[in-house]
This record gives structure tokens, C-alpha cells and sequence, in this order.
């Protein structure tokens, strides 16, 4: 299956791409990006045959009914990487927590936060593509947290990547921090930078679109790509888990097979969202995709209002920080979906030069008949973790913005899946503050008295990041962000 672009051709990008180029290269005409150009149907028939079906398995017939353009045994290989999880058999549990309420949990991967679930099997399709090419590549990536240690981990030491990690200096958890800063492999670097994930993410921007960068780049025989959530690579992966937890739920006999059920997705760059919306068009019986936000609400208001209005707007800094992004890259991809590459390119020009755009009521409608969406502040955030926790359920910030959604959607009589994506152990702080009350603690103190509190052990990977060596020091204004990356090359 070939790839199409969001914002239609300039006529000096091929018209349609292979899998393989629009992930190594997944920058397209006029700053679009890549998106199928038709999507398999699934269907009802294909989750029959597929309930009994463990993970792999299923994960091998969903990218095959893509038809992508990668071998068999590199799909294998990449989806190998589940094997790490911690339980290799499943590694996505999926949790009843309430009458009609379940959570999948993606976190069960090397760095404890569901970007593992793509960026794993991702890192070997990319390094195999690099390798079969006698390429170099120089993936850089921005993160507001997870993406980074998720990146390293997967390209450690992986031949014919190199990979440069940009995070907001102070915008991490002390646990997400030490996760990158401790990474030491020739292969890596990470990069601090003085500002918020926006600044982050938009020099990538800067620096994925520069031809100068690209011309230096190449005198070091390197090409660019990037492992953000704009990377079909990555997006493909996700489709695989929401279907994954439909099936597990007719399993679990809590929904029937064909019954609809609400997917209630944490969101930030709405990549996550994206795969269950691909799911759901593949045939996956959903009635809704519900939109939890913090109060960094751009999605509500869209979903709510058709305003993607980001003037007067900075970005908050709140208990969920991997959602703290006003820009949501892949909500181009849902435009271009529902309302065609002419429409999108007009609607992301007026967001890059005035900062704002209105869908039409008819596109309002239409955007509503798929998606709901609510925020929620960090006080109530709290309250969500501490009432799960009472009920015998230990839960991370983002999951929790999950609970508003869900309570304040007419979900019933249907069954709703929450996704969750991220370990407690992640943003300990926040969740001994929301159980024990106490205030600014430090990580390590904050996980051992959850620990106590919930009558389980700290996970020894991370209780060892606390005596690891801080190998990677760079913290850089982000002016210096070109100079930096080219001199680790
Ligand atoms: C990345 C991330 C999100 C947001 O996911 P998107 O796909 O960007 O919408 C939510 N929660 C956690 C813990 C994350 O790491």
C-alpha cells in the first residue's frame, strides 16, 4: 500500500510514496505529512478468526493487511521486541476497574510508558531499511518525556542510526530525565534545551525542513529522518492495540463480538488517538473515541467548539506533562481524513500564520460524530488517582484525565477502554501528592512511600536509575540546537 500526503503534492515530491520511504523520510509537500491512501477493511470476520490470537499473531495479520513494504522477517524480528514486556504473552493486560470500565495498559515495555508499544518494533524496521540500504540516518527526536527514553532504548546500539534527543530542561520527570541522561552508547545523544516541548518540538520542525542542515548533513554521509508521532512507523504499531483490546474485552465476555464499545484515549500529539481512529474505520466496532486532555485543552475546545485557536495561548505546565502540547501534530492527519488535502492545507496554513482556525458547523458535526472530549485540571487529576487507588487501582496523571472523560461522556450502556500510558512509577511526585499528600517530593522518596502505600516493590529498573552516572550533560539554548547535533556527528 502506498502513502499519500495531508496537504497534497507540489509536484517535487512523488506523488505517491512507499511505506518504507514515507517513514525514513516522513516530510512531505508543504510541511504535510503522510497518510495511507486507502486503509484496509478488516471487519468483523477478520476479529472473529483473530479472538483466540495472542498478541503477535494478531499484530502480524493487522500490518499484513496494510501490505507494507517490509520482509516478513523484519516484521518478526520487530515484533520480537514484545518478548521484553513483562509478560511476553501479553504484553498489553487489559484491567476491569469498574462496572463497564476497563484500562488497557501499554506500559509494560522497557521505559514504562506506552511509546514503547511503536517506537520498539519500530527501531529494527528503521535500522534493518538503514542497514539493507548502506544508509546512515540521523533520527532526531523532541520529547516532553517519553518519546526520548523510549528512542534511545530502541536504537541503543543499532547499526546505521544515530540518534539526537531534544527535551525541555526542568519540563521531565526526574525518572524520564535520568532515563535519557543515563543512556551511554556512541549511537546516542541527548539534548536539553532551555524552553517548554513546544520549543522542542518546533526546532525539530525547523531543523527536519532546512535544506542547510540537510546539505551539512549529507558532507557527513547522514540522512535525516525523525521518530516523533508524525512516523507512519510508529502510528502503524498503534493501530494494533486498540484492536488488540477490543478482542480482549469480548474475551473477558464483558462485550459481545460486534458490540460497540467507547475508546477513551490520554492525548497529546493525538497519535495514540489516531490508531484507534484508523482501527475504528478498519472495522473495529467503536461507537466513540472519547479526548482526555489537561488543561492544556486545545483538542476539547476543537472537538467541542471547531476552534483550534492557540492565540493568547501558552503552554501550562501540569501533572500530566507528556500532554502539555497545544500543537497536536496528528489531528492533520483526521482533517485530510474527513475533509480532504485541499481543506487540511488551508486550515494548517491559517494555524502557522495566524495561529487559528474554524471548522465549518457541518465539519464541526461530522468531527462529533467520532470524537468527544473533555479535560481535566490537576485537582481533579488527584481526586481521579486517589479514588482508583481506594477502589484497588494505582494509576499514572495521564491515565486519570481518562476518568473525567469517561464521567462526564453518556457512555452507558456501553463499555469504555481507557488506554493507559504511563507506570506510576513515572510521575511518582504527583501520585504520593494525590495519595499521602505530601509535597515535592523528590522521585525516589515519592516512589518508596507509594510503594509502601500500595503494598508493592519499586520495579528494580528504576529503582537503579537512581545510581546510574549521568553520562549525557548537554543543556543548550535552542539556538544552539544545529550546532550541537552536528558536532556529535
Ligand atoms: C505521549 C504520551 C501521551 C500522549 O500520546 P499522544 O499519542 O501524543 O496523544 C499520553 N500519556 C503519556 C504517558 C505519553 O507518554
Amino acid at each position: 500500500m502506498n502513502f499519500i500526503e495531508t496537504r497534497g503534492n507540489d509536484g517535487q515530491h512523488p506523488a505517491e510514496v512507499s511505506f518504507s520511504a514515507a517513514i525514513l523520510s516522513p516530510m512531505s509537500s508543504f510541511g504535510g505529512i503522510y497518510v495511507p491512501k486507502t486503509l484496509p477493511q478488516l471487519g468483523i470476520p477478520f476479529l472473529e478468526k483473530h479472538l483466540d490470537a495472542d498478541y503477535k499473531t494478531l499484530a502480524r495479520a493487522v500490518l499484513g493487511a496494510f501490505e507494507i513494504d517490509i520482509d516478513p522477517a523484519v516484521i518478526d524480528k520487530a515484533l520480537a521486541t514484545y518478548d521484553d514486556f513483562d509478560d511476553s504473552n501479553s504484553p498489553v493486560p487489559v484491567i476491569k476497574v469498574g462496572d463497564r470500565l476497563f484500562v488497557s495498559e501499554l506500559y509494560h515495555g522497557p521505559t514504562r510508558a506506552f511509546k514503547d508499544m511503536a517506537l520498539q518494533p519500530f527501531g529494527v524496521v528503521l535500522s534493518d531499511l538503514a542497514q539493507k540500504r548502506g544508509e546512515h540516518y540521523l533520527i532526531l527526536a523532541a520529547t516532553s518525556g517519553d518519546t526520548g527514553p523510549a528512542a534511545l532504548e530502541t536504537f541503543k546500539n543499532k547499526p546505521n542510526v544515530k540518534v539526537a534527543c531534544l527535551y525541555p530542561d526542568g519540563g521531565t520527570s526526574d525518572v524520564q530525565r535520568l532515563q535519557m541522561v543515563t543512556e551511554n552508547a556512541p549511537n546516542l545523544k541527548v539534548i536539553g534545551i532551555k524552553g517548554d516541548f513546544d520549543d522542542a518540538q518546533n526546532a525539530l520542525k525547523l531543523l527536519l525542513g532546512s535544506t542547510s542542515f540537510r546539505a551539512k548533513l549529507q558532507e557527513k554521509n547522514t540522512l535525516l529522518s525523525a521518530a516523533n508521532s508524525v512516523n507512519f512507523g510508529r502510528i502503524i504499531f498503534q493501530v494494533i492495540y486498540h484492536i488488540h483490546s477490543y478482542l480482549e474485552l469480548v474475551r473477558q465476555d464483558a462485550v459481545a463480538l460486534g458490540d460497540k464499545v467507547y475508546l477513551d484515549v490520554p492525548s497529546g500529539n493525538f497519535g495514540n488517538a489516531l490508531g484507534g481512529y484508523y482501527a475504528m474505520k478498519m472495522g473495529l466496532p467503536v461507537e466513540k473515541i472519547l479526548i482526555a486532555s489537561n488543561s492544556n485543552n486545545v483538542l476539547t475546545q476543537l472537538i467541542n467548539n471547531g476552534k483550534y485557536d492557540l492565540r493568547d495561548r501558552s503552554v501550562v505546565a501540569t501533572i500530566s506533562p507528556a500532554m502539555d502540547i497545544l500543537k497536536s501534530s496528528n489531528i492533520e492527519r483526521i482533517l485530510f481524513d474527513l475533509f480532504g488535502a485541499e481543506r487540511t492545507k488551508v486550515l494548517m496554513q491559517q494555524l502557522n500564520n495566524e495561529k487559528h482556525y474554524e471548522l465549518t458547523t457541518e465539519e464541526l458535526a461530522r468531527l462529533q460524530e467520532i470524537f468527544a472530549a473533555d479535560y481535566c485540571d490537576d485537582t481533579e487529576g488527584k481526586n481521579y488517582i486517589q479514588a482508583a487507588f481506594q477502589d484497588g487501582y494505582l494509576m499514572d496523571p495521564h491515565t486519570a484525565t481518562c476518568f473525567k472523560t469517561h464521567e462526564t461522556s453518556e457512555t452507558e450502556p456501553q463499555a469504555t477502554i481507557v488506554y493507559s500510558t504511563a507506570e506510576w512509577t513515572k510521575f511518582s511526585p504527583t501520585i504520593a501528592n494525590a495519595l499521602t499528600g505530601e509535597v515535592d517530593a523528590h522521585d525516589l522518596d515519592a516512589l518508596k512511600s507509594i510503594a509502601k502505600e500500595a503494598n508493592t516493590a519499586i520495579p528494580a529498573p528504576i529503582e537503579a536509575l537512581f545510581g546510574k552516572e549521568v553520562t549525557q550533560k548537554t543543556v543548550i539554548e535552542k539556538e544552539d540546537i544545529e550546532q550541537e547535533v552536528l558536532s556529535f556527528l
